[in-house]
């Protein structure tokens, strides 16, 4: 029998704050502090000599939002002043603190970001504002510095929106890409078709728990919302308030169903569906014929003068071609346009779109999808199907933004305790954000150069509320930033000192619902050097510099060998406390050695402990607690210190056809007595569990061999690819 052991009782970390940090992120070019401290009354006095009366009223009215500080013009005596510099690095400023405050800027946005690393700097003490003299130099890194918000799967309201912008603000994001329709509703007005709200706009029910948990169940009731044009008028003009440009996303030709919903006449099959309350990717699409397109195009006309920015997002991704194989119409419009098949249609359907878009001034820009088929001439691509579709488009000479899942998806887990609240499933911790870099290593520079930015995507189907939508975007989003601004990059734990010495406290003064699950210690199972394993607490990277933590391990004696933690941290932060706990399962290949023949994909190598570590792979799956293989087949060796008897061996796989990840159809185990072969067990199996029974084999090592599909069948999510191998933990009793 394994024990568990746990090794820290009570332990205390107290390490003093460093001066030199700067409290500024994303961190500036250049941040030299000086001796001394500028020291005022509550009110700002500004000399509006510098500054347009619009810039003055924008940083009068981020500064009382931000920090309650009082802004006022006043010329004889200020204690700031403005320059505007010509001829300098697009979107630089400077700030000098001494005896007074200057800032020179190039452009007005970038007036408005020194003043936000001013306000960063700030320090209210007893109604007076404290700013240590300094002198700091900055521009960006990158032009497009972009948060998405998905509104269709989940609403959110006109303030609420305006919230989200005033908190990209403080990150100097300059781009708040506006998912604004989708299969699960419509959410903007659009004066020639009424119906796309008044239909679109509402569904009848919602999805309850994850889509992978079956049988599913729906919430029976009436949701939705959307914006009339004089409130997205109004958000588009408070985001330029705060230097961020609002970009719409119109989906199509996938992603429709809440449109057809309210006009059925522009699908495929024309019959009338409601509108969707599950997630998902459904076959039912715009049809391609030219009434669509002009319906379309009506749509754009009607959004173009809403929407200042240079961009259109027009979708484009993950549009099933199931009915347009089967629509005479569609099948009409790809032999009048000499073309070769369906994909081709999709690009010719885009295409339309592009010169549509560019005739009016504007640019098109699509998910990857779009490169299927022939990229259109104008386009720009959102690569988030990993590099690999920015990394087409760049070579194409075409505009690249860069949004990869495994960096950028902030719907993603951030965190491998069980206490997170249900996500879509993936595992993109703070550290991952962190060390992103949009252009990737192999990439030329003549390429990178078409690389214009990144962005975080905030896909909303398991977001249903302001807190939640916070929770997943913040701190992510701010590790983000640095990744998109900062040309120097300080360390991890170094943007975790200033993470937790002053934005945090930012942020709980403006009543964020951030995590704290990167500063969290977590438990970690590791192999005892005796055989079996053991619980370990492994405190947050970076973080014992910074906090004071005091936990508490228990374990507890109960029949499941549960250990439970629990913590509670003081010294910045008055942490909740937070119970996290493990359940290991007992049995007699824990901590055995795992020889993997096949190697895992780095996306999903967790460590080979993880096929014994006692632990079973949630469900839905997390990203981690699982071995994920892009390959067929997998052989892995177990083997066990000394001979052990055999009764049963049980093989935990995953099946998410969803996730393009199929459990495994066949298997071989071959059982081995010191060295000697003694058993071989073959089978075939789909069920996510492999259970063999053996009677009482004696052996030191057995080998298991586990082929999966070769390919995705079709009419399945990523049908043709080969699907993903999920293995998790091998039982032996
Ligand atoms: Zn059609």
């Amino acid at each position: 029998m394994q024990k568990i052991c746990s090794l820290f009782f009570w332990v205390f970390f107290i390490l003093p704050v460093s001066a030199q940090v700067c409290p500024i992120l994303p961190n500036p070019v250049v941040y030299q502090l000086a001796n001394g401290q500028f020291v005022c009354s509550g009110t700002l006095l500004i000399d509006p000599a510098g500054i347009t009366p619009d810039i003055g009223l924008a940083i009068k009215d981020y500064a009382l939002w931000t920090k309650g500080i009082t802004v006022a013009p006043f010329v004889q005596n200020s204690m700031i002043q403005f320059k505007k510099l010509q001829n300098v690095v697009q979107d630089s400023y400077s700030i000098n603190i001494a005896d007074r405050i200057t800032i020179s800027y190039s452009s007005e946005a970038s007036c408005f970001y020194a003043w936000v690393s001013l306000l960063q700097l700030a320090e209210i003490e007893e109604g007076q504002l404290i700013f240590p003299k300094c002198f700091i130099k900055d521009y960006p890194k990158f032009q497009w510095r972009g948060l998405h918000l998905d509104v269709s799967r989940h609403f959110f309201t006109v303030d609420e929106v305006k919230r989200y912008i005033d908190l990209m603000a403080y990150y100097k994001f300059n781009t708040l890409h506006w998912h604004l329709t989708d299969d699960q509703g419509w959410r903007i007005e659009i004066k020639k078709y009424p119906l796309l709200t008044e239909v679109g706009a509402y569904r009848d029910s919602t999805l309850e728990n994850h889509y992978t948990t079956l049988p599913r169940t729906f919430k029976k009731e009436r949701y939705g919302g959307f914006y009339t044009q004089e409130q997205i008028t109004e958000i588009v003009n408070y985001a330029s308030t705060r230097f961020i440009s609002v970009v719409p996303e119109i989906e199509m030709p996938g992603h429709a169903r809440a449109a057809l919903a309210a006009y059925p006449q522009f699908s495929c099959t024309g019959q009338a569906q409601g509108v969707e309350g599950l997630w998902g990717v459904f076959d039912d699409i715009f049809c391609a014929k030219e009434a669509s397109v002009e319906f379309l195009q009506d749509i754009l006309d009607e959004i173009i003068p809403l929407f200042p920015s240079q961009y259109v997002h027009i979708g484009g991704d993950e549009a099933p071609k199931t009915r347009w194989k089967e629509c005479a119409n569609c099948q009409a419009v790809i032999k009048e346009n000499n073309l070769h098949d369906e994909h081709q249609l999709q690009s010719y359907f885009i295409g339309r779109m592009d010169a549509f878009l560019t005739q009016k001034g504007k640019k098109l820009i699509g998910w990857d999808e779009i490169l299927e088929g022939g990229l259109s001439p104008n386009a720009t691509v959102m690569s988030w199907r990993g590099y690999d579709g920015g990394k087409a488009a760049a070579a194409l000479g075409h505009e690249v933004i860069m949004c990869p899942g495994s960096h950028c998806y902030f719907d993603h887990y951030q965190g491998r305790s069980s206490a997170e609240p249900l996500a879509i499933g993936g595992f993109t911790p703070l550290d991952r954000v962190y060390e992103f870099n949009p252009i990737p290593p192999d990439m030329s520079a003549a390429d990178a150069s078409y690389v214009i930015g990144a962005q975080g995507n905030l896909w909303t189907e398991y977001i249903s509320n302001m807190a939640q939508l916070e929770y997943m975007t913040y701190p992510r989003a701010i590790a983000l930033s640095k990744v998109l601004w900062s040309e120097n990059s300080p360390t991890y734990e170094t943007f975790l000192h200033s993470l937790i010495s002053f934005h945090f406290p930012f942020l709980s003064s403006k009543g964020v619902n951030y995590s704290k699950t990167a500063t969290m210690p977590e438990l970690r199972t590791i192999r005892k050097e005796k055989g079996g394993i053991e619980i370990l607490s492994i405190p947050a990277k970076g973080t014992m510099e910074d906090t004071l933590l005091l936990w508490e391990i228990q374990a507890a004696k109960r029949k499941t060998n549960d250990l439970l933690m629990h913590w509670t941290e003081y010294a910045v932060q008055e942490y909740e406390p937070l119970v996290n706990q493990i359940n290991i399962i007992q049995h007699k290949a824990l901590g055995a050695q795992i020889v993997l023949q096949t190697p895992p994909s780095p996306k999903y190598d967790n460590g080979s402990l993880t096929l014994v570590d006692g632990q079973l792979g949630e469900r839905p799956w997390k990203g981690n607690q699982w071995l994920g293989f892009d390959t067929d087949s997998v052989s892995f060796d177990i083997i066990f210190d000394k001979p052990i008897k055999v009764k049963e061996v049980r093989i935990h796989t995953l099946h998410d056809p969803n996730s393009w990840i199929w459990a495994a159809q066949t298997y071989m185990i071959g059982f081995n007595k010191f060295g000697v072969g003694s058993g071989l067990a073959c089978g075939y199996s789909t069920d996510e569990t492999i259970v063999i029974e053996e009677t009482d084999k004696k052996v030191k090592q057995i080998h298991v061999t586990i082929r999966g599909l070769s390919k995705i069948p079709q009419g399945q999510p990523g049908a043709g690819n080969t699907p993903w191998l999920f293995l998790d933990e091998i039982e032996i009793r």
